[in-house]
């Protein structure tokens, strides 16, 4: 089959690449050839004839007689198809091996009760020469075994001349029928297909009346299959368990060719679809009656013919048993996986595409939203699903059903994975959007003089992002496939967003809270400044006090600057509680920012306070304090010296009091208790809620924070011992040089 040949009028032809066309058919197809080979070509040659989409509209009819009875004759005037004849003239065999040729004489204009079944497909058999040939044997037994495995209709062509003797060919040929049907359908006694055995006596004279001709073959058939040998359990079955019998007789073609003619047209119309049931005593002997029964159809899908029928033959040429129930399993699974094959070919089509989309998104890391998602795959899996049954359905049931599930678990596993793959894409890229809105909102917000409210922006941008995110999903249902629901993931989205808006929430905390440190910062800088300044002032302030004030004096300087401290805090506090809450930050998140901001603000009064003692800031203050002492009276008013003032003892008195400012100053204490101010209790402990990023930014407080190993009394201390020294030697050469200068006034005073 390797090397090309040439096109040889039985649609065996072989050139690579070489596409069979209708011209090439129009002797019908040899199915099997003289060499017993199968012709690959019979799917084109269906295709040619339009018959292989035809599902179960079709029909299969042979012929069987001995070699030059008219057989191939009476099918040409019958189906006025064109297979080959002997001439008259030199008489040699003319139908080799099987072939097989549709009904050419169908005419949808006909009469109905006289129009062909559509798709009658007739099978020629070559037929015996009746001698006892061993080859010839052979191919009469597999060419019996192959039409009966797939023909509703055998017709037996018969002389009437041989019509009785039993010892005739015809016979030979029925026992052999005979002994295959049962070789064959042994099996599986419920799947046998009845067939009808049509004879069809030739040149009938007419002096012997077709009733005795019937009678006589009757007779000659049950005798046959009372000879048989019958497999164990059949020993009782009939003949008319299996086949149907008709009888019809025919002219004279070369005495009487019209007659002849006549008939085989009136014969013709009986290839009509007929809807008797069967009852295996045969038809009856009405001349017009249907014969195309469906009990006799073999439920082969057309499609499936060609490998079926290739399957039978190499089974029956190989000489192993011919099973039909698993040869049409063979087949179901076969033309199922060609057909899932063939109907995921236009659902690659459409999801194909979708899926390298989905899957550049995902390598990306951008996961793109596959828009109408939804009507693109639900239409693709639709069609592939009933294209698919519509043709598969007509095998082998069982089969079919496992294909069918095959197919749709694996249509629905990747429908599955794009339609999740959406979710996710929708779902992040909502998270995404939230996040951003949230935070541009913000961004506006901040540059809007009246600023924004948190909490409505994230309830904006919150169903905003719930509507696209469930109008993505919803646009990606899948109609019709069980698997097709999203209510979880928009739980879970639901879920993230919270979560998200809970992280976007804290950053706002944070923001809040360092818009009131801030805040606290720039109050303290202002008012401890104040209070420091006071002491610039040797009686304890500048100016009347307010009323109602106690008037400052030095001693109570901490406890001015803890209350102004703390006022400050709490009105902070405040602020920030009502702001928080408005975004419905939890009372625990309250509680963490609140503490938060009291230790920062303890910090920044620490800085404050650490930026106050700095030498050269104290040493002025000092300096002022002592000068405001001991340059002024009790009035405010400056003193002019006269030598005979005791300034040594006014001195003394300035500079002692001015030093006194040391050690007050270098701790921070209240002057109602001498102790530190209650700074571990004002802070308070830490909420429960505290994490390690709350704490990550916080400087260890003394005396709070126990596990610093500083104590309270430490944190307090704003002077070391060492600066107190320090710093009461350099005062004290400061104040000596105002003593002097004060003396050298004095004396000049007097000598002016
Ligand atoms: P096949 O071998 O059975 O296919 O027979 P053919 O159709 O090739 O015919 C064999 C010979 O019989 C040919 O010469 C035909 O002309 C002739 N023939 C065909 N039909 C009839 C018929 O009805 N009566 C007679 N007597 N001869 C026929
Ligand atoms: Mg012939």
């Amino acid at each position: 089959p390797t090397a090309p040949t040439i096109m040889t009028m039985n649609g065996h032809f072989g050139a690579v690449g070489e596409k069979p066309t209708a011209e090439h058919f129009e002797h019908g197809i040899q199915i099997i050839d003289q060499e017993k080979v199968f012709n690959e070509n019979l799917p084109a040659y269906l295709q040619s004839q339009k018959v292989l989409r035809a599902g179960f509209n079709y029909h299969l009819i042979s012929v069987f007689g001995s070699q030059s009875t008219g057989k191939s004759t009476l099918l040409n005037y019958l189906f006025g198809t064109e297979f080959g004849v002997m001439s008259e003239a030199d008489r040699r065999q003319t139908t080799k091996g099987i072939w097989m040729s549709r009904n050419k004489k169908e005419d949808a204009t006909a009469p109905k009760e006289q129009r062909m079944a559509e798709n009658i497909l007739v099978m020629d058999v070559e037929g015996t020469d009746g001698r006892e040939r061993g080859e010839d044997q052979d191919f009469e037994r597999k060419s019996a075994l192959f039409a009966l495995a797939t023909s509703e209709v055998l017709i037996v062509n018969i002389w009437e001349h041989q019509v009785g003797l039993y010892q005739g060919a015809n016979m030979g040929l029925l026992k052999t029928v005979f002994e295959v049907n049962l070789q064959v359908f042994l099996k599986d006694a419920k799947s046998v297909p009845r067939t009808l055995l049509f004879f069809v006596i030739r040149d009938h004279l007419g002096t012997t009346p077709l009733a005795n001709l019937k009678a006589t073959l009757s007779q000659d058939l049950a005798r046959i299959w009372s000879t048989l040998s019958k497999p164990p359990g059949m020993e009782k079955s009939q003949i008319g368990d299996y086949f149907d019998f008709a009888f019809v007789a025919l002219p004279h073609k070369i005495l009487q060719p019209e007659k002849f003619e006549q008939e085989v047209r009136r014969l013709g119309t009986r290839f009509r679809e007929g809807y008797k049931d069967p009852k295996g005593d045969g038809l009856t002997d009405d001349r017009d009656e249907a014969i195309l029964l469906p009990a006799y159809h073999r439920r082969i899908p057309a499609d499936g013919f060609p490998i079926y029928a290739k399957g039978v033959w190499e089974t029956i040429d190989s000489n192993k048993d011919l099973d039909l129930p698993t040869q049409q399993e063979l087949l179901a699974q076969f033309r199922c996986d060609e057909i899932a094959k063939e109907v995921l070919v236009a659902f690659d089509a459409v999801v194909l595409p979708l899926e390298e989309r989905q899957a550049e998104g995902v390598a990306s890391g951008k996961p793109s939203i596959l828009a109408a998602l939804g009507v693109a795959i639900t239409g693709a899996r639709k069609a592939v699903l009933a294209n698919f049954e519509v043709e598969a359905s007509r095998y082998h049931k069982g089969v079919f059903k496992t294909k069918q599930a095959e197919l749709a678990s694996k249509v629905d596993g990747r429908l599955k994975t794009l339609f999740n793959g959406q979710l996710t894409a929708a779902h992040k890229a909502g998270l995404h959007d939230f996040s951003e809105g949230v935070s541009s909102a913000v961004k506006a917000g901040q540059k809007r003089s009246n600023g924004y409210d948190f909490h409505t922006i994230v309830q904006n941008e919150k169903t905003k992002a719930l509507k696209a995110y469930e109008t993505h999903a919803h646009t990606s249902l899948v109609e019709g496939a069980p698997w097709s629901n999203y209510q979880s993931q928009l739980n879970l989205f639901r879920t993230e967003v919270d979560e998200a808006s809970a992280r976007l929430r804290k950053e706002e905390m944070r923001r809040l809270a360092t818009r009131s440190e801030r805040w606290v910062k720039a109050k303290l800088a202002e008012s401890v400044g104040l209070e420091f300044n006071k002491l610039g002032s040797g009686r304890g302030g500048s100016g009347a006090p307010a009323e109602g004030e106690k008037p400052a004096t030095e001693k109570d300087l901490w406890d001015r600057i803890w209350n102004v401290f703390t006022e400050t805090v709490s009105h902070a506090e405040t602020r920030f509680t009502i702001r928080a809450r408005s975004f419905d930050a939890s009372p625990e998140e309250v509680e963490v920012g609140l503490w938060r901001l009291r230790r920062k603000s303890w910090s920044a009064l620490r800085d404050k306070i650490e930026e106050e003692m700095m030498e050269g800031n104290l040493l002025l203050k000092l300096r002022e304090n002592f000068e405001d002492k001991f340059r002024y009276d009790e009035d405010g008013v400056p003193r002019l010296w006269r030598p005979t003032d005791d300034i040594e003892s006014m001195y003394t008195r300035a500079r002692e009091s001015t030093l006194e400012l040391i050690p007050l100053l270098a701790r921070f204490k209240l002057s109602t208790t001498t102790a530190p101010p209650p700074l571990d209790a004002w802070i308070g402990e830490a909420p429960a809620g505290v994490t390690a990023a709350d704490e990550e930014d916080l400087h260890p407080i003394g005396g709070v924070d126990e596990d610093e190993g500083k104590t309270l009394e430490e944190e307090m201390t704003v002077l070391s011992e060492a600066k107190r020294a320090d710093l009461a030697t350099r005062f004290k050469k400061t104040a000596d040089g105002v003593y002097v200068e004060a003396k050298r006034s004095a004396i000049g005073g007097m000598t002016q």
